[in-house]
């Protein structure tokens, strides 16, 4: 998608803290964090958000957990906890028309969200 923003990130047009990476996948600090960890993970392939995501996918987004699992140990807040967030569409709060897990640490979280 030419003129999407995580797409570009995935191509490597635009920079990020990239902190991991395989063929699938790409996880990145977002740029204005909300909290002390705040990591982006998503597929390179396009899809612009949950309701876009076919069954062909599911492995793709399975992938996707295992590796929110994987990063969450590897910056060590696996045991005292993280949220995980999706934003889908205009009520959702989604900003970035690309699909993205938000991954949120070391801080307190409340329930319900604003
Ligand atoms: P959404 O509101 O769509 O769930 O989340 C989009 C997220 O992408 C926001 O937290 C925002 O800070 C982040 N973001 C937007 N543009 C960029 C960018 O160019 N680089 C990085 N690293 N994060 C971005
Ligand atoms: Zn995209």
């Amino acid at each position: 998608m030419a003129d999407c923003i995580f797409c570009k990130i995935a191509n490597k047009e635009i920079p990020a803290q990239v902190i991991y990476e395989d063929e699938q996948v790409l996880a990145f600090n977002d740029i204005n964090a909300v909290a002390p960890t705040h990591i982006l993970v998503i597929p390179k392939k396009h899809i612009s958000d949950m309701n876009s995501v076919e069954e062909i996918d599911l492995p793709l987004i399975g992938h996707i957990f295992k590796i929110i699992k994987n990063v969450a140990k590897e910056k060590g807040i696996d045991k005292e906890g993280y949220r995980i967030v999706n934003n889908c569409g205009e009520l959702g709060g989604q900003t970035v028309g690309h699909i993205h897990f938000h991954l949120l640490g070391q801080r307190q979280m409340k329930w319900p969200p604003g």
